[in-house]
C-alpha cells in the first residue's frame, strides 16, 4: 500500500518483543501483516531473555512503564528463566517471569479467550461462541504460606491487629499425627478491582457475566469474593445492565461448571486464581489448541496487555535452529495484534484502526477455515479434502494473501 493510504494509528503502541519461536513470528507478522498497512508508532522493548539479563531485567520493567504511559501494549512470549535456561542462555540470576513483574506493576485481572473457528469443533459440542475466562490473578495459594507438619500438635490461625490489642485465634487442626497445613489471602483492594475489570471487560464486549466460588462450604472467604462482586453489581452496574439484555449471574462453582457443558458459550467466567487458572486450560484444551488462546491483561487503571496464551514454543525452535521446517501457529500472537490494535482504534476514535484489525482477524480466521493449517490444527481440524499443512512461514503467507485481497 502507498506510504500516504496507509492507516494512521494515532498513539503509540508499546511493543515487547520475546523469545524462540515466537520471536521469529512476531517480526514476520510486523512485517507481513501489519506494516505494509499501518503508519504504526511503536516504542520497542527487547525482553529477549539475554537482553533482559544485560539490563538486570530493567528493560521489563521500563515496558511495563511505557504501557502506563500510553494505555496499550502487545507482548510476545518471553522464557521464564530456571535453572536449565540460566546455563542455556549464561544468565546472571534466574530473573521473575516478565509477565509476573509486568501484572505486579499494572495490577489487574487476566482474560483469556479462544479463537474459534468453523472446522474445529470444540470438545464440548455446545459451545458456539467462546467463552471467555477472568482469573482473579493476586493472591490464594500463589502467595500462600504451607507447612508440613511431622508430629502431633495444634495448628492455629493467629491475627494479631496493628494497633495493638487482642490477637484473634482459631484452630485450624489439632494434629494427633503428621500432615499438611496452608494459609492463603487475599485482599479487598484485589477483590474489588478484579470485580471491577470483569465487569468493564463484560460491558466492553457485550456478554454476560458469570462468577463462581464455593461460598456454600467457604463462608467466609469465598463468600467475601461473592459479596464484593454482589456489591460492585448493584452499585455501578445493575441500572448499566438493565434493558440491554446484559445479565450478572453467579452460581455456585459446581453448578457452573455443570451448566458450562450445556452451553451455548459466548459470555465472561469470573474465577478465583486457582480455579481460573486450571480452568483456563481446560476451555483452551476443549476449544482446540493453545495456539488458539488469546490473553489481555485488564488493569483496573485503564491499561491493557496483550498477549499469546502459549509459550516460546521451545521444541519447536530447536527444530528451526537445526534448519529443519516448522510449522507453528501464530493465530493467537496476531490477535494479540489485532485485540491491542482495536483498543487503540478504540481509545483514539480511530474506527479506521479497528476496523484493520477486524479484517486481519477475518483474514486469518477465513484461512484455517479454507484448510491451511499448522499441524496444530490440522490434526484436531474436521478432515476435509482441502486440509494441507503449511510451514510457520507460509501460513503467515496465506493469511498475509488473504488481508492483501481485503484490503485491495
Ligand atoms: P509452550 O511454548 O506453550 O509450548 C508447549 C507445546 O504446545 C509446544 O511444544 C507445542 O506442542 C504446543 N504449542 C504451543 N504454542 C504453539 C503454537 N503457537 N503453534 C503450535 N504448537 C504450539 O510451552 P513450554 O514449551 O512449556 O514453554 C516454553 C517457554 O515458554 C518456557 O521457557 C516458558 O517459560 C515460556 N512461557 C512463556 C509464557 C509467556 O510468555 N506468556 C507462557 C508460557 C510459557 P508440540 O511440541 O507437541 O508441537
Ligand atoms: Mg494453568
Amino acid at each position: 500500500m502507498p506510504e500516504k493510504n496507509r492507516i494512521r494509528v494515532v498513539t503509540t503502541l508499546v511493543d515487547m518483543d520475546g523469545d524462540e519461536m515466537t520471536r521469529i513470528m512476531w517480526q514476520m507478522v510486523k512485517e507481513k501483516l501489519l506494516f505494509p498497512y499501518l503508519d504504526l508508532p511503536l516504542e520497542y522493548y527487547d525482553l529477549h531473555v539475554k537482553h533482559r539479563d544485560e539490563t538486570d531485567d530493567r528493560v521489563t520493567i521500563d515496558a511495563a512503564e511505557a504501557i502506563k504511559k500510553y494505555g496499550v501494549g502487545v507482548k510476545c512470549a518471553t522464557i521464564t528463566p530456571t535453572a536449565d535456561r540460566m546455563r542455556e542462555y549464561n544468565l546472571k540470576q534466574d530473573w521473575k517471569s516478565p509477565n509476573g513483574t509486568i501484572r505486579a506493576i499494572l495490577d489487574g485481572t487476566v482474560f483469556r479467550t479462544p479463537i474459534l473457528v468453523k472446522n474445529i469443533r470444540p470438545a464440548v459440542l455446545s459451545w458456539k461462541k467462546p467463552i471467555t475466562v477472568g482469573r482473579h490473578a493476586y493472591g490464594d495459594i500463589y502467595s500462600g504460606a504451607e507447612m508440613r507438619i511431622e508430629k502431633p500438635g495444634k495448628v492455629e490461625l493467629v491475627y494479631t491487629p496493628g494497633g495493638g490489642g487482642e490477637p484473634l485465634r482459631q484452630t485450624v487442626h489439632d494434629f494427633t499425627g503428621a500432615g499438611v497445613v496452608q494459609g492463603i489471602h487475599n485482599t479487598d483492594a484485589s477483590i474489588s478491582s478484579f470485580a471491577r475489570a470483569c465487569f468493564t471487560l463484560a460491558w466492553d464486549r457485550k456478554i454476560d457475566l458469570w462468577f463462581s466460588v464455593k461460598d456454600t462450604i467457604s463462608k467466609t472467604y469465598d463468600a467475601h469474593f461473592r459479596a464484593v462482586f454482589d456489591r460492585e453489581y448493584e452499585q455501578h452496574w445493575k441500572d448499566k445492565f438493565a434493558g440491554t439484555g446484559l445479565t450478572y449471574f453467579f452460581t455456585l462453582i459446581d453448578d457452573a461448571v455443570a451448566r458450562l457443558m450445556k452451553t451455548e458459550g459466548g459470555f465472561l467466567w469470573a474465577l478465583r486464581n486457582y480455579d481460573g487458572d486450571v480452568m483456563s486450560d481446560m476451555v483452551a484444551a476443549a476449544s482446540g489448541s493453545l495456539a488458539m488462546m488469546t490473553s489481555v491483561l485488564v488493569s483496573p487503571h485503564g491499561w491493557y496487555e496483550f498477549e499469546a496464551a502459549h509459550g516460546t514454543v521451545q521444541r519447536h525452535y530447536y527444530r528451526h535452529l537445526k534448519g529443519e521446517e516448522t510449522s507453528t501457529n501464530s493465530m493467537a500472537l496476531i490477535f494479540a495484534w489485532t485485540g491491542a490494535l482495536r483498543k487503540r482504534g478504540e481509545l483514539d476514535k480511530t474506527p479506521d484502526v479497528a476496523a484493520f484489525a477486524d479484517s486481519l482477524e477475518k483474514s486469518a480466521i477465513e484461512t484455517v477455515e479454507a484448510g491451511i493449517m499448522t499441524g496444530d490444527l490440522l490434526a484436531v481440524a474436521e478432515k476435509a479434502p482441502g486440509n494441507r499443512k503449511v510451514s510457520t512461514e507460509a501460513f503467515i503467507d496465506a493469511i498475509a494473501a488473504n488481508l492483501a485481497r481485503k484490503m485491495a
